[in-house]
């Protein structure tokens, strides 16, 4: 893996607020072009998670950190269903090994501001710390959002759910495990519909038994719940919801949907999830953004345009956020330099990010969400 940066731009900082995928890839599209670079993650390092991300793979791009972001995000393999972990890992490793890259977790951000010469952040813990660019990766309830649109801060909720479940093959009984390769099974239920996913769990395993079957159920007929348990409340979504806090008569009924629709492996992986509680609710968000940019502050990934998980898109266009904004740091970013920048940036993201929300919210309709 090539590590060297491809210009020294020593003295040149940028602060990344959010260490997940966004925050980790414009991290390294950063610290490629020679910028210190510091990621701020509220999480712990090792927090779990699940789900499978549609990855585009393909390494014909001219760019150097393209094709390097796009290797680490397929682990060089043609699959394009990844596990969200597995390219968490190969991100946070990668961005871990460039000298000028500091990433601290367990740091929150609790509020940014910006003057004529820098940018800045005061964290939980009551420290200021400055750079020439502040760069929020900070996901769909972003904060740097509010500092960047103050008139239009929050995603707004689509009008449903994503149920995801998910089960280790080895824990399937021998009879009821999937003959079918990996990828992706469209189902119907009452309620929506559902994308059942095969996907391998260790990159390099060709065993077969070590891979997961996922659900991912789209609902649009229990927002009630949602709005009673807190989870979103007007058009804002507050959280999502972990199957511990799930009343009884809630998962009953998400059972007795998935028995009478499905077969397995999808059934079985949906009532282990009902069962063990582990099953997730997501209130789908959607953000279509107005700018990315203000002054010394921008907006990438998640936070700078929520599209709906069926575009299967809001990942790969956080890669090519992060691409863009490398290219546009590589010409320096001291003064007034950092200001042309970002706008550059914007200028070359902000219409393909906004038709890619509003297909998204196109497809919810075709879908009958
Ligand atoms: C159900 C579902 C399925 C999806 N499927 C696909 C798919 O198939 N293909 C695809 O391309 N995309 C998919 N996506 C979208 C994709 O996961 C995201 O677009 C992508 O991972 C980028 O997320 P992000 O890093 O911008 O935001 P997040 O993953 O939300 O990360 C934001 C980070 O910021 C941190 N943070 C927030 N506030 C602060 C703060 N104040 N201080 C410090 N840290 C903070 C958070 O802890 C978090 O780590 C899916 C999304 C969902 C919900």
């Amino acid at each position: 893996m090539d590590h060297s940066t491809i210009n020294h731009q020593t003295g040149q900082t940028a602060i990344v607020v959010g260490g997940s995928l966004a925050g980790l890839m414009t991290g390294i599209a950063l610290a490629r072009e020679g910028l210190e670079t510091i990621i701020l993650e509220k999480a712990g390092k090792d927090r779990p998670s699940g789900g499978g991300l549609q990855v585009d793979g393909s390494l014909f791009d001219f760019n150097k950190t393209e094709r390097l972001l796009k290797k680490l995000a397929s682990g060089g393999s043609k699959r394009s269903l990844q596990l969200w972990s597995s390219i968490e890992y190969r991100l946070r490793t990668e961005a871990e090994s460039y000298a000028g890259m500091d990433i601290r977790y367990n740091t929150r951000v609790q509020s940014a501001d910006q003057d004529d010469a820098s940018a800045w952040v005061i964290t939980g813990d009551g420290e200021t710390i400055y750079g020439d660019i502040l760069i929020g990766a900070d996901g769909h309830r972003s904060m740097v959002r509010g500092y960047v649109n103050p008139h239009k801060p929050h995603a707004s909720f689509a009008g449903y759910t994503v149920w995801q479940a998910s089960i280790k093959e080895t824990d399937l009984p021998k009879a009821k495990r999937p003959r079918k390769s990996n990828g992706y099974t469209m189902l119907n239920s009452f309620s929506g519909f559902v994308f059942g996913s095969i996907t391998e769990i260790e990159d390099d395993s060709s065993d077969s038994g070590n891979r997961q079957i996922g659900i991912a159920w789209y609902d649009h007929v229990r927002n009630d719940w949602l709005r009673r348990l807190g989870a979103v409340e007007g058009s804002v979504v507050h959280h999502s919801l972990k199957g511990s806090e799930l009343p009884e008569e809630l998962l009953h009924d998400l059972s007795k949907e998935a028995s009478e629709r499905w077969s397995d492996p999808w059934l079985t992986a949906a009532l282990h999830g009902i069962n063990t509680r582990t099953i997730v609710g997501v209130p789908i968000k959607e953000y279509v953004p107005d700018n990315l940019v203000s002054g010394r502050m921008a907006l990438v990934g998640d936070a700078a345009h929520a599209p709906a998980p069926i575009t299967a898109s809001g990942f790969n266009a956080s890669l090519q956020d992060a691409v863009e904004l490398g290219k546009c740091a590589a010409k320096g970013i001291q003064g007034r330099a950092a200001i042309d920048a970002l706008n550059e940036y914007e200028s070359k993201r902000l219409d393909t990010v906004r038709q890619m929300v509003q297909s998204g919210q196109h497809m919810g309709r075709v879908f009958g969400l």
